[in-house]
């Protein structure tokens, strides 16, 4: 598998995305991976009557976002070393964009070849906007790579613990597979749940099983078939019980993610949790 060497972190200077940042660059230290980072500025299209105008009103902009984004990666880098020993100061550099910024973001990914990209949730919720915010959901569903998402009350911790929310189709194997590929710097302990009543669960489950028992000895990873009603309460609850550090899900693009989406099980849990969720996808989606 391909190691992960370049992290794209997009920031709106929030302070959301101030902490995804202090969480990447501990991430980034242990793949030994550089750090791009990304601000997008919206375009305006209030009418200017001197083209000469509105071009110099987006170049100051565009100043003031380097001065803004040289403060944010110095107060990161200051916070994160004030409670912890980095191996090294990862390698960072920035860039200003102009344009819609989930377009942006997933032009640059594809440009620059990241590997994953390291992004916060939104900031303030409200009983009806349940939602992640709009740069979140559109980056999961168009990233051509894994889409690390940070809640802002997450500390990072060393990881030792995933759970990975399984929905145990034939091709879960794989996907689990290649997710663990992803977070095996970390050597984790993974755990799969499967939250769910179905009577021909514990016989998928039990293949898949035996799949990583003959293929992957190595591999520590154990296998939960949890009841239960709704999926996000029983995750919510087993990461809980389990010291659940990252919990990892497999975000097909197109019509599948919508549908997963729309049925709201990845929205909550985003907007409940505490613990960073890993969107993998595989590259041939
Ligand atoms: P909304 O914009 O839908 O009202 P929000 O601002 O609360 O919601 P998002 O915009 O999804 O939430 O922001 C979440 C994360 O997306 C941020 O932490 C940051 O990582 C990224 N992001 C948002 N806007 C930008 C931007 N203009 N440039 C780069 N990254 C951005
Ligand atoms: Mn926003």
């Amino acid at each position: 598998m391909k190691a992960i060497k370049k992290i794209l972190l997009p920031t709106d200077f929030s302070e959301t995305a101030q902490n995804a940042f202090r969480y990447c660059l501990q991430v980034a230290d242990i793949y030994q991976a550089e750090i791009e980072l990304l601000h997008v500025i919206y375009p305006e299209y209030q009418a200017m009557d001197i083209p000469v105008m509105a071009a110099k009103a987006m170049q100051d902009k565009v100043e003031a976002a380097k001065e803004v984004i040289r403060e944010f990666v110095d107060l990161g880098i200051t916070q994160v070393q004030a409670t912890r020993q980095l191996r090294s100061v990862p390698n960072i550099h920035s860039e200003i964009m102009i344009g819609n910024p989930v377009a942006v973001i997933k032009d640059i990914a594809k440009r620059d070849n990241a590997d994953l990209i390291v992004m916060g949730t939104r900031e303030k919720h409200n009983a009806l906007d349940k939602t992640f915010g709009s740069v979140t959901t559109g980056v999961i569903e168009h990233a051509p790579c894994p889409v690390w998402v940070i809640p802002g009350e997450a500390n990072y911790e060393d990881i030792d613990i995933i759970a990975y929310a399984t929905e145990l189709n034939e091709s879960e194997p794989y996907h689990i597979w290649k997710a663990t590929q992803v977070l095996e710097p970390f050597h984790p302990l993974l755990h799969c749940v499967h939250v769910g009543n179905g009577a021909s669960t514990d016989a998928k489950m039990a293949d898949i099983e035996l799949f990583f028992t003959q293929n992957a000895p190595a591999l520590q990873v154990n296998f939960h078939n949890e009841k239960g009603a709704s999926v996000t309460d029983v995750l919510e609850e087993f990461a809980e019980n389990h010291d659940v550090d990252v919990i990892v899900m497999y975000a097909p693009h197109h019509s599948f993610w919508q549908r997963i989406f729309q049925q709201s099980i990845t929205k909550t849990m985003a907007l409940q949790t505490r613990i960073p969720i890993l969107f993998y996808k595989t590259e041939e989606n």
